[in-house]
């Protein structure tokens, strides 16, 4: 699973983890510790929303479909 930060965009990708934290990859998002925070904004997990990665690539696909169409 994918969490972005709604603040800055920054993307906690569970596979990869955080180095800039010291996470090692694969580690959870719900068990990092409370105390971390985005390593680019300082924004608090509360902050950050999973991505819904279908929804991300229908919504590329529909915009691609458009982008086809839509040039005649
Ligand atoms: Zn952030």
């Amino acid at each position: 699973m994918k969490y972005k930060c709604n603040i800055c965009g920054y993307v906690y990708d569970e596979k990869e983890g955080d180095a800039f934290h010291k996470i090692k990859e694969g580690t959870l998002f719900s068990s990092l510790p409370d105390s971390w925070s985005c390593p680019v904004c300082d924004a608090e997990k509360s902050s950050f929303a999973v991505i819904d990665e279908k929804k991300d690539q229908n919504e590329t696909i529909k915009k691609e479909v458009n982008k086809t169409f839509g040039q005649d």
